[in-house]
């Protein structure tokens, strides 16, 4: 399975990535994950990245494209992936198409997470992770609970929050996902690639209806 996560920063593209994963076993590949574990271990690329990560702006598309390659070219991703935040723009999904084309791997679908923009702010400040277990939560929408143990078993969770998650920052990054990142779904809409899925509600009602979206997208694919 291989498949696009496209939508605005807090449609919940990273929590459904996570529920991917467990289903289907993919690993998930996320462009600002990636960027992130960068900027952490101070390596050239991430120092350089680390400016447009604060400034809500897009790092540039060579920086982001020498991370996805690596990433893709790593054995777990040879039979599929889950990929979150990445194509941003479409000259990374004209690149991401022509490297998938090379492999003989060819994107199965893309989901597009719908949501209405005045939700995003109240999602994005509210959001939060795990510093151990990377999982997601929001503090006003789902915050953890005794049933959402820490993968090494603890119940404590020690939640941080992401330092672009901030009022000035989420702002930003909502524009240039409208002026940059947008096009992308009429892009993948004339390939007859786009799901579009509802991503407003409870988290595994979100999950059936993209299972059952990126169904249909690939029965129709093979025909
Ligand atoms: P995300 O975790 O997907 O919200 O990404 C956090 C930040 O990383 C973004 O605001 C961008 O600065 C950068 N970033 C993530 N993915 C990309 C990408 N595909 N292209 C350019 N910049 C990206």
């Amino acid at each position: 399975m291989r498949i696009v996560l496209l939508g605005a920063p807090g449609s919940g593209k990273g929590t459904q990535a996570q529920k991917l994963v467990k289903q289907y076993g993919a690993p998930q590949v996320s462009s600002g994950d990636l960027l992130r574990d960068a900027v952490a271990r101070r390596t050239e690329l991430g120092l350089e990245a680390k400016v447009a990560m604060d400034a809500g702006e897009l790092v540039s598309d060579e920086l982001v494209l020498a991370l996805i390659r690596e990433r893709l070219s790593r054995p777990d991703a040879l039979h599929g992936f889950i990929l979150d935040g990445f194509p941003r723009n479409i000259a990374q999904a004209k690149a991401l198409n022509g490297a998938l084309e090379r492999l003989g791997q060819p994107i199965d679908a893309v989901v597009l997470m719908n949501i209405d923009p005045a939700i995003l702010l109240k999602r994005l400040t509210g959001r939060r992770s795990c510093s151990r277990c990377g999982r997601l939560f929001n503090i006003h929408t789902s915050p953890p609970t005794a049933d959402t143990p820490c993968v090494d078993g603890g119940l404590e969770h020690a939640l941080v929050q992401r330092p672009d998650d901030n009022e000035d920052t989420i702002r930003n990054r909502l524009e240039v996902y409208d002026a940059q990142t947008r096009p992308l779904i009429d892009h993948y809409r004339k390939l007859g690639l786009l799901c579009d899925v509802d991503a407003v509600g409870d988290v595994e009602e979100v999950f059936a209806r993209l299972e059952r979206a990126v169904q249909s997208v690939t029965k129709q694919a093979r025909r």
